[in-house]
């Protein structure tokens, strides 16, 4: 079984910092059809600016709190958007799970995720079915959740992650907005993928890749 150290965190930023950049006009695309079309700008932004504090860091024995404090902090500081507390608030519960920690094992690994997921529903107030990211972000947790407590190392955990991720985002092209900007559409925001949840599948695969845990 695998630790985490601060290192190894940074990197898996670094890979999420990759992935949205990729993603960029993909996700101002989505965000075009049911938001102001600032996803992509938002995100790669935030992601940029985390990629950047943490480069600045001294990787020596650097603790996984610092790294999430950092990743917080930075994004919050560089994401007007919506989606900027909340990812601030995500990477903030994570690192209070890690505080005290030279490295994390698996297990305070999945809490820490577990703690992302749980800080953005608390932050946005939006539960499952209101077309948000929290509809990748929760189901994602509770599979990580599962397949942990299963017996599932984290890279097995992770598979079922990820495809628990795509499917809630695919779920949410059906159901109508009743948080955040697109709220305001109604029964127009159907037929449409959520940016948020579309972005969090992204975010997710890139941990996934970042903690060198793809298969
Ligand atoms: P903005 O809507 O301010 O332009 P972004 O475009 O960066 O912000 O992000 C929009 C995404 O943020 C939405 O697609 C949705 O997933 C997410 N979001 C918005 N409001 C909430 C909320 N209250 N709770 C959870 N997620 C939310
Ligand atoms: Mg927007």
């Amino acid at each position: 079984m695998a630790n985490y150290d601060g290192a190894s965190l940074v990197k898996m930023f670094k890979a999420i910092a990759t992935a949205i950049a990729a993603q960029k006009e993909h996700l101002c695309e989505l965000d075009g059809k049911i938001g102001d079309a600032d996803h992509g700008i938002a995100m790669a932004l935030g992601f940029g600016a985390v990629s950047d504090a943490l480069s600045e860091l001294d990787m020596d024995g650097v603790a996984p709190t610092a790294v999430f404090n950092m990743a917080a902090k930075s994004f919050l500081n560089a994401v007007g958007a919506s989606s900027g507390p909340l990812y601030a608030t995500a990477f903030m519960r994570a690192g209070a799970t890690a505080k005290g920690k030279i490295s994390l094992a698996e297990g305070d690994f999945v809490a820490a995720f577990q703690a992302m997921a749980k800080g953005i529903e608390d932050r946005g107030k939006a539960v499952v079915g209101e077309k948000t990211m929290v509809d990748a972000w929760r189901p994602a947790a509770e599979a990580m959740a599962a397949a942990h407590a299963g017996g599932a190392d984290l890279a097995a955990s992770f598979a079922a992650t990820v495809a628990a991720a795509r499917k809630g985002a695919e779920a949410t092209i059906d159901m109508v907005a009743a948080k955040g900007r697109s709220a305001r559409l109604g029964e127009r925001s159907r037929g449409h993928m959520d940016p948020g949840a579309a972005s969090a599948v992204f975010v997710i695969e890139a941990m996934e890749r970042g903690l060198d845990l793809s298969g």
